[in-house]
């Protein structure tokens, strides 16, 4: 059996190992040495399975530690295969960073695995039309993925899923880094799956796209890849790159949902070197494919929004929307609110952002009537753009009254001929411009002025 599997490994950096030929190996009692032949190093440089033995220690130091035994047992009574994939596994096998949630894979049959899981208390939350499902017990949740490929019947367009063999489900997948499996079930703990050699693209800070379409299937990738590569300090693979330009140059980032594009980019914003996100999406040309154009004053902005240090994420998120998206939603106050689907407040915060430019030569009224319709967050915004505490302005503008009745001010307005509205805000101005305190005084002024 060692003299079949040899030339099979021979000439290969790497090699693809199928469930089969796992079981096959395993019986053979050569899965140490498979291991090592896949390694694309000889082993003397890199310690193949000593990485894979840190992953597997590293992940018992995660709190759901426990539960995920206990997962791999349920999926074993029923034959399935656990595995863990995506944004989990590369966290670890990058190591040094904290990784979020786990993503788990399931191979094998999923009504039988939920019944199994019943049986353990663990209770089905959620099951998607996309083969993605939450169990639940003792009040965690465990996002759990059926192996799925991906049929997509036109660019952009959500695919449709079918289940799939993990080799398939791997190939689905955007980058070779997210790419990878590591088998959690009996017999093939502690083994990777990397058919596209993400743990050399992570060894050598590479990002590079499974397969030369996926830019153009699935256009948010550009901006996943874009986020990956700030958070790791990647590099792109040169084709990655180019293919990733041809994209963007098509206009292929129009061709999804603006929904969609906003839930990347919030993803991005959430980055902490977002700022570096921004500048490359800039430079790519994203921005201008899209409609949005960043200007200096902008680009200023955005290094003082850096500077901000005790800005919480949410705020963090909404001052990059009101930046990078400000100018044309000043424009176009309803297309651009409604193409983010954003809550009523933060679309008029939106298209009022960019007056901060403006905000200290306008007239009293333009200006009041501007700072009764902003909310709290957007003076917040305002402040950091003009690098001045506006906060207290805001507020004396939203509690002061007029001095004067309402009587008084519509005498003023027949004796004067003009608009009742129009001496009010001349009351106020008065009032909170000129500091004028008594009635009399402001009586004296309108009489002298012609409001
Ligand atoms: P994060 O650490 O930010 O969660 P992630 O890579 O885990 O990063 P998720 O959105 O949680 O990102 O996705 C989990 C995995 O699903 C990814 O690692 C990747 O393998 C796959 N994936 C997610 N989105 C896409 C996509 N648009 N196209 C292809 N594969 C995707
Ligand atoms: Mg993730």
């Amino acid at each position: 059996m060692r003299r079949c599997f040899r030339p099979l490994l021979r000439g290969h950096d790497r090699l693809w190992l199928g469930e089969d030929l796992i079981e096959v190996s395993k019986r053979y009692g050569l899965a140490g040495e498979l291991k090592i032949y896949a390694d694309p190093f000889p082993p003397s440089k890199r310690s193949y399975p000593l990485v894979l033995e840190e992953a597997i220690s590293k992940l018992k130091e995660h709190e759901l530690s426990p539960y995920l035994e206990e997962l791999t047992h349920v999926a074993s009574k029923v034959d399935a295969k656990l595995y863990l994939v995506g944004g989990a596994l590369r966290d670890i096998l990058i190591g040094g960073c904290v990784y979020r949630e786990l993503d788990l894979l399931l191979e094998g049959d999923l009504e039988r695995f939920l019944e199994s899981a019943k049986k353990c208390k663990f209770s089905l939350k959620e099951l998607t039309p996309f083969l993605t499902l939450k169990l639940v017990k003792d009040g965690k949740v465990f996002d759990i993925a059926l192996g799925r490929k991906e049929i997509y019947e036109r660019a952009g367009a959500l695919p449709k899923v079918f289940p799939a063999k993990l080799y398939e489900d791997l190939q689905r997948r955007d980058f070779t880094i997210n790419a990878m499996a590591l088998g959690l079930s009996e017999g093939i703990k502690g083994l990777l799956f990397d058919p596209f050699y993400g743990l050399d693209d992570i060894k050598r800070g590479i990002l590079r796209l499974i397969k030369p379409y996926a830019f153009i299937e699935d256009p948010t990738r550009i901006i996943r890849g874009i986020r990956l590569k700030v958070r790791f300090s990647l590099n792109f693979e040169d084709r990655t790159l180019d293919l990733m330009k041809k994209a963007i140059d098509k206009g292929a980032l129009l061709w999804v949902g603006w929904v969609r594009i906003w839930k990347e980019l919030e993803e991005l914003f959430k980055e902490d070197e977002y700022l570096n996100g921004i500048v490359l999406m800039e430079d790519l040309g994203c921005w201008q494919s899209i409609g949005v154009k960043l200007s200096k004053l902008d680009m200023e902005v955005l290094d003082r929004l850096k500077g901000e240090k005790f800005l919480s994420q949410e705020n963090r998120k909404e001052f990059l929307l009101f930046t990078i998206f400000g100018s044309e939603a000043h424009k176009h106050p309803r297309d651009w609110g409604l193409r983010f689907q954003l809550p009523k407040r933060l679309r008029e915060d939106l298209s009022l952002a960019p007056l901060w430019r403006e905000l200290k030569s306008l007239s009293f009224e333009n200006r009041y009537r501007k700072f009764l319709r902003a909310s709290q967050n957007l003076v917040k915004f305002w402040s950091i753009c003009l690098e001045e505490d506006l906060f207290s302005l805001w507020k004396a503008y939203r509690e002061a009254r007029p001095i004067l009745s309402q009587e008084e001010m519509e005498n003023i307005a027949s004796l004067k001929g003009k608009e009742y509205g129009r001496i009010k805000i001349e009351v106020l101005r008065l009032q909170l411009e000129e500091g004028l305190r008594s009635k009399d005084d402001i009586l004296e002024r309108l009489r002298k002025e012609s409001v």
